[in-house]
């Protein structure tokens, strides 16, 4: 059976342990129907994002999720605060590994598991190393996961500690990938990456399940950071699953935050075209979202314009100050996460729209010397 089809030219392929992209470059996403989603099943299952499996393009039979899960998802959805009633943040650092990353980890885990590999290359700014580290750990499968040689020392730990090997380059996030994808093809192994692989998304789709039985439907706003576009996509995807099942009657407006220092998508938003340029990044202290040129720049763009969304960039200073105001408020997070609560500041919002900010990693990540 054929389930992966080239996004560029549309040639479809089988999934096997070692394939990652198309022959011409382009990235896979996966040949499957809208799920039927029947929420009754729900409940048959644990309180964690596994409650939606049967959405997932697993076998109907496939138990293997069992042996790999560590309880991620069911993230608290909490009113920011009290002067306004309608913004909620989804605490999404409340995972196993500290970040969302886990979400979309669990589940490419669990394929790689299925597929009976016994290595994993991964590339990361960090989190999702730790996420992918934990889970092959998980799964009793070598990890060897690539980061540049100034990720924040908490994360390198965590890396460590699971018994992944840790591969540090020197140079940009571009080039870490590309080492990381030399090697999967010199070692003939699974790339467990959070941009090419199209079960991470199947992942992350499970952070719009949630909202949608937390909320008992669809938010208006979903406020989303964006560098590969991990968590967007597969917010995305999962809201479309909703939408296409009649569960919910429009989608939610995706507002895509980047800082402005490194920001290919909202100048390819901007000039109206439909792929992103690279962009030279001029250093930004959102390093979880700071990538020059995205593999999937062409569907974020998709995404966004369908739901009439819009994008907006985040200069230093903002980050710094919103991560301050977020503190005040009781929540700890990560650099890059102050992002998204600069974004919103930032957006014009409606009386009573309803909007959700993602909180994405937890402080405690970063490198002390980051504020
Ligand atoms: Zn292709």
């Amino acid at each position: 059976m054929k389930q992966y089809r080239c996004n560029d030219c549309g040639e479809e392929q089988a999934i096997t342990p070692t394939v990652w992209r198309c022959a011409c470059g382009g990235v896979f996403d996966l040949v499957k129907d809208t799920p039927k989603i029947d929420v009754t099943a729900w409940n048959n299952y644990p309180n964690t994002l596994w409650r939606y499996v049967e959405t997932m393009p697993f076998a109907a039979d496939s138990k293997t999720w069992e042996h790999v899960t560590m309880g991620e998802g069911q993230t608290p959805l909490i009113v920011l605060d009290a002067e306004e009633p309608n913004t909620y943040v989804k605490v999404d650092y409340m995972m196993p590994t500290l970040s969302f990353k886990d979400r979309g980890a669990a589940v490419l885990m669990t394929k790689a598991k299925e597929l009976g590999v016994s290595k994993v290359i991964a590339d990361s700014s960090g989190n999702a190393g730790t996420a992918i580290a934990a889970y092959a750990a998980r799964c009793n499968i070598a990890c060897d996961i690539y980061l540049s040689d100034d990720t924040s020392l908490k994360k390198i730990a965590q890396v460590k500690a699971h018994g992944a090997t840790i591969k540090q380059i020197h140079g940009t996030r571009e080039e870490i990938a590309t080492a990381a994808q030399q090697a999967v093809e010199e070692e003939n192994v699974f790339y467990a990456s959070h941009v090419y692989n199209p079960y991470f998304y199947e992942g992350t789709k499970t952070y719009a399940y949630e909202i949608y039985e937390q909320l008992k439907g669809a938010p208006d706003t979903l406020i989303i950071p964006v560098g590969n576009g991990t968590l967007l996509l597969g917010a995305y995807y999962g809201f479309k699953e909703l939408l296409e099942n009649g569960l919910i009657e429009k989608m939610p407006k995706i507002v895509a935050i980047q800082a402005a220092n490194c920001a290919p998508l909202v100048n390819a938003y901007q000039a109206g075209d439909k792929s992103a340029q690279a962009f030279t990044n001029r250093g930004t202290l959102a390093e979880g979202i700071a990538i020059a040129a995205p593999a999937r720049s062409k569907q974020i763009l998709e995404a966004v314009r369908h739901t009439d969304g819009t994008f907006i960039e985040i200069e230093e200073n903002e980050i710094v100050s919103a991560r301050e105001q977020l503190s005040e408020k009781g929540f700890y997070v990560e650099v890059t996460s102050a992002v998204n609560y600069a974004g919103y500041l930032k957006y014009e919002k409606a009386p009573d729209e309803k909007i959700i900010i993602p909180l994405c990693g937890a402080g405690i990540k970063s490198n002390s010397h980051e504020y």
